[in-house]
């Protein structure tokens, strides 16, 4: 079922072609940037990284001047406002300090935040000095922390490192949120744990349905614990008073019990997709554009950039390729038919 009214119009108007905000033919505007730095990782995490990742060359990446034109024409061009780093593992890259520094330059044309999303395994020694740079905030996946869990999860990893970077980032001064992945059969019994935990540490979490995105075709709708679940978990141990729905991917809900109180999320892509008031892009490392998480192939800005397109040709194929932007997951619901899993993506 889809909540969007079918498109107008195949062809880019000649007024989107010329300006104005960076719209898909959908009428949803694009103000959020997703900027995938790596597809490499340091964790294996079942629902994301395939068997045998085939991680791409390095020469394909987009060098940081090449990232930074782009990056530069996303703001000051077509509005973007907000740049979320993420991967793969953002923190393979020894260089995000200066990534971050360097998106900072854009403040002056019209960026407003700079976010990260992290497993945070490598975190706590660089958290003073990402916020030196200038980061705003931070996501964080922790989807378990029973450890034999967490290793499930992440390829044989420990939490305790994730753990570390986490209080590293809160005494940088790193306003932070925890995300956790719930697969059936797997994690659904640290989902009061992880809700506890999160609570005695004042910490936003937010739940995430598993996605039909993992690279090894393990997902199915059996193994999606839905938002409705989510809350049955909760509702044992607390009181839930669903909070009005903002423009955030996730639908938040207060709780009350337990120790005290607290707001957590789920991003209920799958039970209750938000595609409707989607304000995201995506950017592979090799400088692909993908306008939604299910666009079956991305658009090569690397390709026009290293053959020389001036910034009017660039953004004319920016705009084109969000223009036909689909509806997303309520279009077709179940296994994207692409070649690329979520480390590849960008979350
Ligand atoms: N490595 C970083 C991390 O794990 O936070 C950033 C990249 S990761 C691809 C970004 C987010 O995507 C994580 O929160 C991860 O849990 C989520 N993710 C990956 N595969 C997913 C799937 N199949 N369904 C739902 N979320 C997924
Ligand atoms: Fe790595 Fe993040 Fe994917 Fe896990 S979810 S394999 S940490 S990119």
């Amino acid at each position: 079922m889809s909540l969007l009214p079918r498109p107008p119009d195949a062809v880019l108007p000649l007024a989107d072609l010329l300006g104005g905000p960076l719209r898909d033919r959908h009428g949803r505007i694009k103000r959020k940037l997703r900027v995938s730095l790596t597809d490499r990782c340091n964790f294996r995490c079942p629902y994301c990284m395939p068997d045998s990742p085939d991680f791409m060359e390095r020469a394909d990446r987009l060098s940081r001047a090449g990232l930074q034109r782009l990056l530069r024409l996303f703001v000051a061009e077509l509005g973007v406002t907000h740049l979320r780093l993420t991967g793969g593992e953002p923190l393979l890259r020894r260089d995000l300090e200066a990534v971050v520094a360097e998106c900072g330059s854009l403040r002056a044309l019209g960026l407003e935040r700079i976010s990260l999303t992290t497993n945070a395994a490598l975190l706590a020694r660089r958290a003073a000095a990402l916020k030196a740079a200038g980061l705003d905030d931070l996501n964080i996946s922790l989807d378990a922390l029973t450890p034999d869990t967490f290793a499930r999860l992440s390829g044989n990893r420990e939490v305790q490192p994730v753990l570390d970077g986490i209080a590293a980032a809160r005494a940088a001064g790193l306003p932070l949120k925890l995300n956790a992945v719930i697969v059936r059969g797997v994690n659904e019994d640290e989902i009061l744990p992880l809700t506890r935990w999160a609570m005695a540490q004042q910490l936003p979490l937010r739940f995430i349905e598993f996605m039909p995105l993992d690279g090894r075709h393990e997902w199915s709708q059996q193994r999606v614990v839905t938002q409705a679940e989510i809350l049955q978990h909760l509702r044992g141990e607390f009181e839930i008073d669903p909070q009005p729905r903002g423009s955030d991917p996730a639908a938040y809900f207060r709780l009350r019990g337990g120790t005290g109180a607290a707001k957590i999320g789920v991003i209920a892509t799958v039970s209750n997709p938000f595609c409707s008031s989607c304000d995201r892009l995506r950017l592979t490392a090799d400088g692909k554009l993908y306008p939604c998480l299910f666009s079956p192939k991305g658009v090569s800005l690397r390709e026009p950039l290293q053959a020389g397109a001036s910034e009017a040709e660039l953004t004319a194929l920016i705009r084109d390729t969000v223009w036909h932007k689909d509806a997303g997951y309520v279009a077709h619901p179940g296994y994207a038919e692409r070649r690329i899993a979520m480390n590849s993506l960008g979350g």
